[in-house]
């Protein structure tokens, strides 16, 4: 073999680096769920990382994957006891295709039981914990908070998370790390459980825009395994559109006035200065109105829970994993045992909750109205923005907005502590408010660190159907930002 180049040299050296993180700091973070030997990444990259002479791109870099990718060297557990022990027989699209870009899966990381929730703190396996708080028990986000921390904490370079509402932004912002969400249906979902399969994307989490669009490139094609993959004709209309270029074009950049909402002190300076700065380079911010995103979060909190209790049906302890002792309850049951013994309170809530929703009595008032109102979404967004969107032919706004900024949460991470302190449950969905919009729209959206350490804000950028590039664009200008260097 010939001898490694420099920039191969710095992979294994990197990967040491992170080797050296999971065991110091993952029993505490609880970030893993299950991690392959150390040896065995080693060896993984050790062989890999000669390939990549130039140290660009994937090969030997060492990755994470959310614990709802199927892996078929791992268990896929969701963090549920309902799969704790789970084998899947295939493995999911994205991991395959990272794999064959020369990644090395280090583990599956920690998540919310199926990707409810938005610490980190509804799974069987343990609250995972946020990097940059080494003295107090800080939330990582969730649900994909051990994809957020995995990064923060240098385990690995990469990671792949799921954003149903905002599961990958709002951990990216509290362990200031950038965390991606593409347009719905750009990564192919085949072999990634589902959650709620109408909002369901994948994510990616990173230190750096480079990384996310090296990952993004390699993920990002038509998959006919995934029935909601977005067809080679439409991928052929992105291709097409007129893109604007951040350096040379003048941007328009929208504030949502309904966005305008009770945020902390350091988040609304955070906002304000970075707006401030990229008006400092030219671009020019006004305000816009999206006037029924204050029914995202119903319409969310509706359509995702009746999705995931149709989703979830499946775990009857028959056909998969975990099956209780006792084999039926007292009114002859089979099924209740195992789903009251396997899955845990978050998970049972939102099964009632979406079983009620779609239920003969409520569906009218509720579920239909929710699609409605998600529609109306959907609309008020392609009046607003100056690219049509290619899915519905719309014609674009000419006097229409680039890009819509705004923070991704309230405020900067809670610790534990205080999400105990609130025991009213829909309290900690309203979180989401500044999320779930660009699921229900199928909107790319990317959280960019604002700030570091510690003090770091979360600031979040989206824009139309298929602008992903220039949502990437926009977070590499706010990296290049005095604060962040
Ligand atoms: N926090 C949101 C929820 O609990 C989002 C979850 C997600 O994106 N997977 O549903």
């Amino acid at each position: 073999m010939a001898s490694p180049s420099p920039a191969s040299l710095a992979l294994i050296k990197r990967a040491e680096i992170c080797l050296q993180n999971i065991a110091q700091r993952n029993n505490t973070l609880k970030t893993f769920i299950t991690l392959k030997p150390a040896d065995q990444i080693r060896n993984e990259v050790r062989q890999l990382a000669p390939l990549n002479s130039s140290g660009h791109g994937l090969q030997g870099r060492v990755i994470s994957l959310k614990d709802n990718f199927c892996t078929t060297d791992m268990p896929t557990t969701c963090a549920s006891k309902v799969l704790k022990d789970y084998m899947s027989p295939f493995e999911s699209t994205a991991g395959r295709l990272l794999r064959n870009a020369g990644a090395v899966v280090a583990g599956k990381v920690n998540m919310d039981e199926f990707a409810m929730g938005s610490n980190n703190n509804h799974t069987y396996f343990g609250t995972a914990l946020n990097p940059l708080f080494p003295d107090t028990e800080a939330s990582a986000g969730g649900s994909s908070g051990g994809s957020a921390a995995s990064v923060a904490a240098d385990m690995c370079d990469v990671s792949l998370g799921t954003d149903t509402g905002g599961s990958v932004r709002l951990p990216g912002a509290y362990c200031g790390v950038f965390g991606f969400k593409p347009s719905y249906g750009m990564i192919s979902r085949h072999g990634v459980i589902a959650y709620a399969q109408s909002l369901d994307t994948v994510g990616i989490v990173a230190k750096n825009v480079p990384l996310i669009e090296t990952t993004f490139d390699v993920l990002n094609q038509y998959d006919e395994a995934d029935p909601t993959s977005i067809s080679p004709v439409v991928r052929q209309k992105i291709a097409n559109m007129d893109q604007k270029d951040v350096a040379k074009d003048k941007l328009r950049i929208g504030i949502m006035k309904e966005a305008i909402i009770d945020l902390s002190p350091e988040v609304r300076e955070a906002w304000i200065n970075a707006l401030d700065y990229l008006q400092s380079l030219g671009h020019e911010v006004s305000v816009v109105s999206v006037p029924s995103l204050k029914h995202s979060l119903p319409a969310y909190f509706i359509i995702s829970p009746a999705e995931a209790s149709s989703n979830l049906a499946r775990y009857d302890g028959v056909r998969y994993g975990f099956r209780a002792d006792v084999d039926r309850d007292e009114t002859g049951n089979l099924y209740a045992p195992t789903r009251t013994a396997a899955f845990g309170k978050e998970v049972q809530r939102r099964i009632l909750l979406g079983t009620y929703n779609l239920s003969a009595g409520a569906y009218g008032n509720h579920f239909e109205k929710a699609q409605k109102v998600r529609r109306i979404i959907l609309d008020e967004f392609n009046d607003i923005f100056a690219t049509p969107n290619v899915l519905y032919d719309t014609p674009g706004c000419p006097s229409g907005v680039d890009v819509l900024i705004h923070p991704t949460s309230r405020t900067t991470a809670p610790t534990h502590e205080e999400i105990k302190q609130n025991t009213n449950v829909t309290d900690s969905y309203i979180n989401d408010v500044l999320t779930v919009s660009a699921n229900l729209a199928g909107l790319p959206a990317i959280s960019a660190p604002w700030g570091k350490g510690q003090d770091t804000v979360g600031i979040q950028v989206y824009s139309q159907f298929g602008n992903d590039k220039l949502i990437l664009d926009v977070a590499k200008l706010l990296d290049q930002a005095p604060i962040n260097k």
